[in-house]
């Protein structure tokens, strides 16, 4: 059984693929956060932006086998001669992608991609692996094509990640997970202060979240 928040079909936002045609399989549930506002202070990741709990999003519901959500994200993409692209996020993915379903989306000809907290290890044969650290959690992943880091954090700055081997490795400056003005995401100090970092540290590059700023899902 798996548990889906929402499938949607967007533009990638943030990262390498920044601009790429993706479809989007958010599950449900996270182990850094229960998704409760009341939980929120004490939880190991607080400033999370996204729903992740239940099933009421846009495509979201339970879905029995692998084989019946491979089949409903396959029927998600649009009749093009590309090949599918998925990104498997949540709340935190890797609760519920096991290699039957990597195996079964594979063999659909999904290109596979996740961003996850890195706190758990991931079946065999996923494309591409974007990290992205939360809070004081232990991240066990060594080895990805993205690390993606909210900055700052005081549990979680760059320096700590050092051992990690990535692709790229950027920094996004944090933001207000109740702000409702998204156009002056990034004009403020955190800001400036992220592109300080990666002045100095040019292994780092700078991370928007264009999806914002364009105001797409
Ligand atoms: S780890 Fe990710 S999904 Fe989980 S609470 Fe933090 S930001 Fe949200």
């Amino acid at each position: 059984m798996y548990t889906v928040k929402a499938l949607f079909f967007t533009l990638q936002g943030e990262g390498a693929h920044t601009g790429r045609p993706a479809l989007f399989c958010r599950f449900s549930g996270c182990n850094l956060w229960s998704g409760l506002e009341k939980h929120r202070t004490h939880a190991i990741c607080h400033f999370c932006d996204t729903d992740f709990r239940g099933v009421d999003g846009l495509g979201g519901g339970h879905f029995e086998t692998a084989d019946a959500l491979a089949d409903t994200l396959l029927n998600h993409w649009p009749d093009d001669t590309s090949p599918p692209f998925i990104v498997c996020t949540g709340g935190e993915p890797l609760l519920q992608l096991d290699q039957t379903l990597v195996d079964a989306m594979h063999q659909r000809g999904f290109e596979i991609a996740i961003e996850t907290n890195g706190t758990l290890l991931p079946p065999t044969g996923i494309d591409w692996i974007c990290v992205s650290p939360k809070g004081r959690a232990n991240v066990v992943i060594t080895q990805c094509d993205e690390l993606k880091l909210v900055y700052p954090q005081p549990d979680s700055m760059p320096e700590r990640f050092s051992h990690i081997q990535a692709k790229y490795y950027y920094l996004t400056p944090m933001a207000d997970p109740h702000a409702d003005d998204d156009i002056t995401l990034y004009r403020d100090s955190i800001t400036a202060d992220t592109i300080s970092y990666c002045l100095a540290h040019p292994r780092w590059r700078l991370n928007l979240q264009s999806h914002k700023i364009i105001n797409i899902a």
